[in-house]
């Protein structure tokens, strides 16, 4: 589906959800306010308690969140990346200071970002900053490669996966700036250590990953 096609069935799916009220993708109750889950069902999710010194995910990974990962990412719900982003904010919050740190979001290459019609790390990224108060960069990772999707690779398969696929754009930004790498779900880790390599070599030194969630106990970023 192209990208005015994607806008326009977006445009349909937001009338019809005004006509027919939704109900919670987790419990099937009927929402009032709420978009896609209601306040108990986002309540009731997992907080995920195995922190390292650069990379946090937010959630545990389980049946619910794997569903409504999938729902953000294929199934043309993007409210949800904003919805993940501020839950995820009220538990980022304390642990970074406005100052010198910014919010990079995954890139997606062109085509993929086409045919989804939107960056699901984006949408995250604006929840994110909403509740810090970070501020996001679009324009300092590029996506220049694109590569396959990553779930069928083992993690080897994965770092070879994701060699090569990012630049630096050459946009301003302090290199001591401590940089927030986001993405929906970390599995190995490969994506984020990619991309914070290649911003290595360009002189950045501070980086950390936040994810929605993590598929995987490996240790991330090292
Ligand atoms: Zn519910």
């Amino acid at each position: 589906m192209n990208f005015m096609k994607k806008q326009a069935a977006y445009f349909i799916s937001c009338i019809l959800d005004f006509l027919f009220p939704q109900s919670c993708l987790v419990c099937a109750k009927y929402l009032n306010d709420e978009i896609y889950i209601c306040r108990k069902c986002l309540n009731n999710l997992e907080i995920h308690k195995n922190e390292s010194k650069n990379y946090m995910s937010v959630f545990s990974y389980n049946d619910t969140i794997k569903t409504l990962i999938h729902e953000l990412k294929y199934n043309g719900r993007p409210e949800l990346g904003y919805i993940f982003g501020k839950e995820m904010g009220k538990r980022l919050k304390e642990y970074f200071e406005s100052g010198k740190t910014v919010l990079i979001p995954v890139p997606l290459h062109i085509k993929r970002l086409k045919k989804r019609g939107y960056n699901q790390s984006e949408l995250i990224c604006s929840g994110l900053s909403e509740v810090t108060g970070l501020e996001v960069r679009k324009d300092i990772l590029v996506r220049k490669l694109n590569n396959m999707s990553q779930t069928r690779l083992n993690a080897a398969g994965r770092s070879e996966n994701v060699k090569g696929i990012f630049d630096y754009s050459g946009a301003q930004l302090d290199k001591d700036t401590l940089i927030i790498l986001v993405d929906d779900l970390i599995t190995t880790g490969a994506t984020s250590k990619e991309a914070s390599q290649t911003l290595k070599k360009y002189g950045f030194i501070n980086f950390f990953a936040v994810s929605v969630a993590t598929s995987s106990n490996q240790s991330i970023m090292q």
